[in-house]
């Protein structure tokens, strides 16, 4: 999985992300607090990581280990 919607999402959803995103890999619905992204779509490009104003999105590498919990939350919300 590249990159990864975490936990400060929840109660923002404002959506920086989605406009800057090339593939549209990001996405959420009324029952959730926040937004996830894709994995099996996400082409890796980093453009959505620096416009997200709680900095939520994390390069799946480089995610908090108290985040890693988020690399299940994103790929469940698509198996839906
Ligand atoms: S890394 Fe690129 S393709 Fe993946 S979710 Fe972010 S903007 Fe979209
Ligand atoms: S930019 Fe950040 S806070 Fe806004 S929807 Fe995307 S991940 Fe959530």
């Amino acid at each position: 999985m590249p990159f990864v919607i975490t936990e400060p999402c929840i109660g923002v959803k404002d959506k920086s992300c989605i406009e800057v995103c090339p593939v549209k890999c990001i996405a959420s619905d009324d029952e959730e607090e926040m937004y996830f992204i894709d994995p099996g779509v996400c082409i890796n490009c980093s453009y959505c990581e620096p416009v997200c104003p709680v900095n939520a999105i994390f390069d799946e590498f480089k995610l908090p280990s108290d985040q890693r919990i988020y690399l299940r939350k994103n790929r469940q919300f698509y198996e839906k």
